[in-house]
């Protein structure tokens, strides 16, 4: 039987959309892209709701990058909207900026006892300074730094991580909580990225520009187990790490949320992008839509997150559960991944299992056609 594609890639999200648009418009690939689930985009899909308004079914996607070059490359496909993501946390019953910041401590202290702090703090670190929880836990040499580190460990992490992960928070590895800092000064931005922007016209409307080219089929509700081997050259895989092997060694531990959306007359919306919750019994973040998007009108669509755990076929895989003992689980996998190089390659944030960002897995599935995929292409036409 003749090959009809050169490349088959599995998962329509960032990783292989960007793979099969390189594949295709830069290397003149025929690539077959395929998705178990009904649209393109993985967890970053867009869509509207039964009212209309732009929602993310899979929780709230804010893009940010300091990379130029993924930034460049996105906006070949997409206008954008500049947009900074704010988030406040309830915290014993007040609203404070999240990141944790000097303002949090003025709301949540009484008010000489606040200025002491913010002075301590910023001797500790110079002002604007933005440690990590784990680095004003281990600066923690005073009373003073030693309370303020005890606070925000145990009100805004501890809480809200066990929930989200279902682990210990002692077992989770240290750059997970160290995405969120603590900022020694008034910066309310959950990000501080040179690039921070919504696509204008939604992520999905991306997606489809980004695959619309004559070289590239896309194939929906369809698994890697329904595509027949002998249409396809090489592969690059973007599912789970461990499915790919049978989990074979072991389940690699990966956590899915349940995502609950409603609509709500827009004068009980939020006051920012999203609101944390970390002193909540099992839910952990409320996003109010219209703030990501720019959409106005009477109402406006939210989405609360329940982490729970994840059921292989039964639940998505929406973050790899990132400690050691998974590391070392992953590592094995991906020694198994490396006896396939040349004829399969594993990319993204499952595949990798990696806390990937958006621009992280554009950034990864631009690096893997260069280094790896464009040299087997050259290798092929040799
Ligand atoms: P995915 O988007 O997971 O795509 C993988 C695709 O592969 C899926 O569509 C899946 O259905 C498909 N697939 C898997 N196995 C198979 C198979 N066997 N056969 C066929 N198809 C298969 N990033 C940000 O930058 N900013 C944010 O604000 C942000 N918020 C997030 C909020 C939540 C709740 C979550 C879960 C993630 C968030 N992210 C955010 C991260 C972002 O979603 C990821 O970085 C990005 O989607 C990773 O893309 P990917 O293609 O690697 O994986
Ligand atoms: N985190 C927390 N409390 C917060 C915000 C974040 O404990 O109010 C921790 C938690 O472990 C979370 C991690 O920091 O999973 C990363 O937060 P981020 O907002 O980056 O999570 P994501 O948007 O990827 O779900």
């Amino acid at each position: 039987m003749s090959r009809r594609y050169d490349w088959l890639v599995v998962g329509a999200g960032f990783t292989g959309a960007v793979v099969a648009e390189r594949l295709a418009r830069g290397l003149d690939q025929r690539v077959l892209v395929i998705d178990r689930r009904d649209h393109v985009g993985g967890n970053a899909h867009d869509r509207r709701d039964e009212g209309g308004r732009l929602i993310h079914p899979y929780g709230p996607h804010v893009f940010h990058t300091n990379s130029a070059r993924i930034f460049d490359y996105l906006s070949r496909f997409t206008a954008w909207r500049p947009y900074e993501h704010r988030v406040r946390g309830w915290i014993d019953g007040r609203l404070v900026p999240l990141p944790f910041n000097l303002t949090s401590l003025r709301l949540l202290f009484p008010e000489t006892t606040a200025a002491r702090l913010s002075e301590r703090m910023v001797q500790a670190f110079s002002r604007d300074a933005r440690p990590n929880i784990h680095d004003l836990r281990a600066a923690a040499d005073d009373p003073d730094l030693r309370r303020i580190a005890d606070y925000v460990f145990e009100k805004v992490f501890a809480p809200y991580s066990a929930r989200q992960w279902g682990v210990p928070v002692g077992e989770l590895d240290a750059s997970v909580l160290a995405r969120v800092p603590v900022v020694v000064g008034e910066d309310d931005r959950y990000f501080t990225d040179r690039c921070q922007a919504m696509p204008r016209d939604g992520y999905s409307a991306l997606f489809v520009r980004l695959l619309d080219h004559p070289n590239i089929h896309v194939s929906l509700n369809t698994a890697m187990t329904e595509v027949e081997p002998t249409t396809w050259d090489r592969m690059v895989y973007c599912g789970p790490l461990d499915d790919y092997f049978g989990r074979s060694a072991g389940a690699l531990p990966y956590r899915s949320v349940r995502f609950a959306h409603c609509a709500v007359d827009v004068r009980e919306g939020l006051p920012v992008g999203t609101v944390n919750h970390p002193q909540a019994p099992d839910f952990t973040r409320v996003t109010d839509f219209r703030h990501l998007t720019g959409e106005a009108g009477p109402t406006t669509a939210l989405v609360t997150e329940y982490p729970l755990a994840h059921e292989p076929g039964v639940t998505e895989p929406h973050y790899p559960v990132l400690s050691e003992t998974s590391g070392r689980l992953a590592d094995d996998y991906r020694a198994m991944a490396r006896t396939l190089a040349g004829k399969v390659w594993f990319a993204g944030r499952l595949a990798d299992f990696r806390y990937y960002n958006m621009d992280q897995a554009v950034g990864r599935a631009l690096s893997l056609v260069d280094k790896a995929l464009a040299p087997a292409v050259a290798g092929m036409a040799a």
